[in-house]
């Protein structure tokens, strides 16, 4: 068992201060008029951190928004199982929304919408700095890609991409609430879920100037293409 020192100790206090500030932001924040009005509450990241592995999905349903947690029912639980068979159980991976409130009608978030909650999204990723981050669904994958190739055109293919000041692989694959109806999807999460040893083992990819980044504006917000 690695023995944990002072410093190690003192580190991992300042991130859980880090992390109890980040989450203590995005639960009072009001930026999205329409979502304040129809949300519960605000769904913040959970699970391990610091993570190897991030899986990001897309806003949270009626469920989530209920609970306070991110991708739960059925759909959480069909993650949890493709997840456990490639190795990876779902206390050492950190999930979260793209968006951290419900929208109204359970429509996709607005533009705006995204990019506001992007500071979110981004502080999450500087605290647990993964090596790969999952971009659960087409909505998600659009986002974090910058561009409108659809997810069956995009699933399995990672590539580089950085948030912030962290540079990971981006796995696109199906979203589990489109795989519940569609066995065939089911198959290729899997086989998306299953490649995640064989990426975190690379290691973090190199960031250099002409690597691709997530599509950040000049504002510090995710844009929607
Ligand atoms: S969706 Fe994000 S940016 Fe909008 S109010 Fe909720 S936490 Fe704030």
């Amino acid at each position: 068992m690695r023995r944990r020192t002072i410093a190690t100790v003192a580190d991992e206090q300042a991130r859980d201060a880090a992390f109890e500030v980040a989450r203590t932001r995005a639960r009072t924040c009001t930026r999205c008029p329409a979502l304040v009005a129809s949300r519960s509450g605000v769904v913040v990241g959970a699970d391990a951190a610091p993570a190897d592995v991030l899986l990001v999905s897309g806003a949270p349903g009626a469920d989530e928004d209920a609970l306070g947690l991110p991708l739960v029912g059925q759909a959480g639980q069909l993650v949890d199982r493709l997840l456990g068979e490639a190795g990876f159980p779902r206390v050492g991976v950190f999930v979260t929304p793209l968006v951290k409130c419900l929208a109204p009608g359970n429509r996709d978030p607005s533009p705006p919408e995204v990019a506001h909650c992007s500071e979110h999204l981004v502080a999450e990723v500087e605290l647990v700095r993964p090596l790969v981050v999952v971009a659960l669904g087409g909505f998600v994958t659009k986002v974090l890609r910058g561009d409108v190739a659809s997810i069956r055109a995009r699933r399995g293919r990672e590539e580089p991409r950085t948030l912030g000041t962290v540079t990971f692989w981006l796995l696109p694959a199906f979203h589990p609430a489109a795989a519940l109806y569609a066995p065939a999807l089911v198959e290729q999460l899997r086989a998306d879920l299953a490649r995640l040893p064989e990426l975190v083992a690379r290691g973090r990819p190199e960031a250099s100037p002409s690597a691709p980044r997530a599509p950040v504006t000049e504002s510090g917000q995710l844009g929607l293409f």
